[in-house]
């Protein structure tokens, strides 16, 4: 038995069922299903044409997140396939993974959809990991902590094999999905409130509410992951994770500053940094880790949109009103 290297279970026997709340996960994310189609862009179209909507700024941050999103949807969605999912053996939890590399595929898309609509040049949007140094940073530093996992040769045998396991979960789940895709959410979503790029804006609460699913899972299993494998979790580890952590927050305030150096109305450039640090220590607290940086959080509004104080309470945010209506009859 076991969520990881239990040789003994059929991968495609997913009854009796072992992990309940990987089955939930599931089903929370079927209910939450969108496309990016659904959301007009008919305010966006006119906002970006127009010459006094949009200062040069926010043109900037909105560029900048489309060329980071636009790739980074589909790193993430690469790893959970090519390198996550052979390793999670259990076929409840195979299934989630399933659903999450589909809302990948829909992530993917909504940026596609983006370019397509503003009539962005793909060839600049789609290079920002090369041109950006500070894009091109943060896709370097997953791309590093994942590695183990994506050597051919990798097996999850044996407690170090499985700590590393762990360690690249966390460099995907927390890293990726929990800390470097919050200073976009949280510069979109300024924009929004002042009726600037609704359309995107919507779009990112919709992938938001996904993401904080993502996660959640993703923190799910590594503590199962942990719980039947109590030798990994090591003060050495624990100390390698919160070194992982601080690390990845100085990229992500590197990109904040970059994509946003002047800050926009009623926000300053460093509360974005203040805010990723905030975030972290969330991240940190998930993980049984304690905090570090100890921040308010500057945009309490965030905490309604995509805060994790909603990850188990995810029903109340504004977006996830809208539901697939067959979904709510699983039960
Ligand atoms: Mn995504
Ligand atoms: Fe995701």
């Amino acid at each position: 038995m076991g969520i990881i290297n239990s040789s003994k279970t059929d991968p495609n026997k997913i009854l009796p069922m072992t992990y309940n709340w990987a089955r939930e996960y599931y089903k929370a994310g079927v209910a939450n299903n969108w496309t990016p189609e659904e959301v007009s862009m008919q305010k966006d179209v006119e906002c970006w044409k127009s010459t006094s909507m949009l200062s040069e700024t926010e043109r900037r941050l909105i560029i900048w997140n489309l060329g980071f999103f636009s790739t980074a949807e589909s790193l993430t969605a690469n790893n959970l396939v090519l390198a996550v999912y052979q390793h999670i053996t259990n076929p409840e939890a195979r299934q989630y993974l399933l659903r999450q590399a589909y809302e990948e595929a829909i992530h993917t898309d909504t940026f596609i959809y983006c370019c397509d609509t503003l009539g962005l040049d793909p060839d600049e949007i789609y290079n920002m990991y090369n041109t950006i140094p500070s894009i091109e940073a943060k896709d370097n530093y997953v791309v590093e902590l994942t590695k183990s996992v994506f050597d051919p040769h990798f097996s999850t045998d044996g407690e170090a094999n499985i700590r590393k396991f762990v360690h690249d979960l966390i460099g995907y789940y927390v890293i990726m999905e929990g800390i470097f895709f919050y200073a976009g959410f949280a510069m979109i979503l300024a924009l929004k409130r002042q009726g600037k790029m609704i359309g995107i804006g919507e779009q990112f609460e919709y992938i938001m509410r996904d993401e904080s699913l993502h996660l959640a899972f993703g923190c799910d299993l590594i503590k199962t992951i942990r719980s039947e494998n109590l030798g990994i979790w090591t003060p050495d580890f624990q100390a390698e994770i919160v070194e992982m952590v601080r690390e990845a927050v100085i990229h992500e305030q590197n990109y904040a500053r970059d994509a946003c150096p002047q800050g926009l109305l009623g926000i300053n450039s460093e509360q974005f940094s203040q805010y990723v640090e905030y975030v972290a220590d969330r991240r940190l607290r998930r993980l049984d880790l304690p905090k570090i940086y100890n921040r308010e959080n500057p945009f309490p509004w965030m905490s309604q949109a995509t805060d994790l104080a909603k990850e188990k309470n995810f029903f109340e945010t504004r977006v996830t009103e809208y539901q697939v209506g067959a979904s709510l009859n699983w039960d």
